[in-house]
């Protein structure tokens, strides 16, 4: 395994399964480096109105999901206080990420940076679980219960979606490319166009990518994103680097080997250092 540092994770303060020093730990005895912790910022007014608020509520960890700013800058600075306090004590490198959720609006990018003033995180990781359909947040759930033309609509607004973030050069890496693979979604041929019209406008923004290691489950047992676009990924020569996305301890470096040799077998050189990915600015 060449890669000692992982980024991507996730803590019991949202919707993880094991506090951070549980993952800290972890990490340290998997033998990373630098462990960073990235819990979800997801942050629009009608956030509460989805299905996904729903079951957080059931789930206890309904504070994921804010419809306001203020509430979640206040989170995650009790959150990135903790973290600093352990990383005094800790032999590992601790890192403040998030994992942020991108609306293209004016009002989100200003509240957006209103946070990162606040916050001064590491480095954020952008990510697209929604995508908004008729005046609806919808998650790949809703897209998979969708009829035919409405999902493709929805997979359509996604890939716009996955553009839109790679142009804002707000982050320091995109998650889960193809994650509506989860469901099923746009894995036939004809999204084969939209996603190379995707890796050209990553290659041309300067964006980097992850290689998700939490897709290597069946049915399809390859990384986020699949081989096909990875092959694109590595002839546009666009700097990766591996997320476990781990949620719970057992899944800390989860498949880091697997998704290693499945790189390589796409052809990807441009593996990023760790400093490589928190030097990134716009
Ligand atoms: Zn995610
Ligand atoms: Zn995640």
């Amino acid at each position: 395994m060449l890669q000692n540092f992982t980024l991507h994770t996730h803590t019991n303060l949202f919707d993880g399964k094991n506090t951070a020093t549980e993952m800290i730990d972890t990490a340290q005895q998997c033998g990373m480096v630098a462990i960073g912790i990235s819990n979800h910022f997801i942050v629009h007014p009608d956030i509460v109105d989805t299905p996904s608020y729903a079951a957080a509520l059931r789930g206890g960890y309904a504070h994921m999901y804010m419809n306001n700013f203020d509430g979640a800058i206040n989170e995650f600075k009790q959150h990135y206080d903790e973290l600093r306090r352990i990383a005094q004590h800790a032999s590992i490198k601790i890192l403040c990420g998030m994992e942020v959720d991108f609306f293209n609006t004016a009002a989100w990018r200003r509240g957006f940076e209103r946070a990162l003033k606040v916050l001064q995180p590491d480095y954020i990781i952008g990510s697209g679980h929604f995508v908004e359909y008729n005046g609806r947040l919808c998650n790949i759930h809703d897209m998979a219960n969708a009829d035919d033309d409405a999902r493709d609509e929805m997979l359509t607004l996604y890939w716009t979606k996955i553009q839109q973030m790679a142009q804002s050069g707000m982050f320091n890496w995109l998650a889960h490319l193809d994650l509506p693979k989860k469901r099923g979604l746009g894995r036939d041929a004809r999204w084969f166009d939209t996603e190379c019209r995707t890796v050209d406008v990553i290659a041309k923004s300067g964006a980097r990518l992850e290689i998700n290691a939490k897709g290597f489950v069946l049915p399809y047992n390859e990384p986020y994103p699949s081989g096909r676009i990875l092959n694109q990924v590595a002839a546009a020569n666009i700097p990766v680097l591996i997320s476990d996305d781990a949620h719970a301890v057992d899944q800390v470096c989860r498949n880091f080997s697997d998704a290693e040799h499945f790189a390589q077998q796409c052809g990807v050189k441009n593996m990023l250092s760790l400093q490589k990915i928190l030097d990134f600015s716009n």
